[in-house]
């Protein structure tokens, strides 16, 4: 199964991360999949929340926020969102694009408690 060995490699970078700054813990874990990084979100998140289980990031939430499919036109060189994996330029109907976004599977951030002003009491 992709989606364990990418929620392992999360779980581990967060974890490595944990470590070498410190951290008490990590409330969530927000990352990027792209439209065309053959990553299942559902699929991911629910490894995620399986191997999280037993490890120092048991309540630490995975977000995932996805990335649709972003194509820049040679001919007219305009960039436009694709959905249903339609690669035509809708401003000019050339079929000539370049996929400029959608390949992503990164880690955008983390959530950590901050050690001056609790979020929960603004
Ligand atoms: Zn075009």
């Amino acid at each position: 199964m992709h989606e364990l060995s990418i929620a392992q490699s999360i779980l581990d970078t967060v974890l490595k991360e944990k470590h070498e700054r410190g951290l008490p813990r990590v409330d969530q874990v927000a990352v990027q999949v792209g439209a065309l990084s053959g990553v299942l979100p559902d699929s991911l998140q629910f490894c995620f929340e399986a191997i999280r289980i037993d490890t120092e990031l048991q309540t630490c939430e995975l977000t995932i926020e996805t990335v649709p499919i972003t194509v820049e036109c040679r001919e007219c060189y305009a960039r436009t969102t694709v959905e249903d994996f339609l690669f035509v330029c809708p401003k000019c109907g050339s079929v000539h694009v370049d996929v400029v976004a959608g390949y992503e599977l990164d880690i955008s951030y983390l959530e950590v408690p901050d050690p001056v002003h609790d979020p929960a009491d603004p």
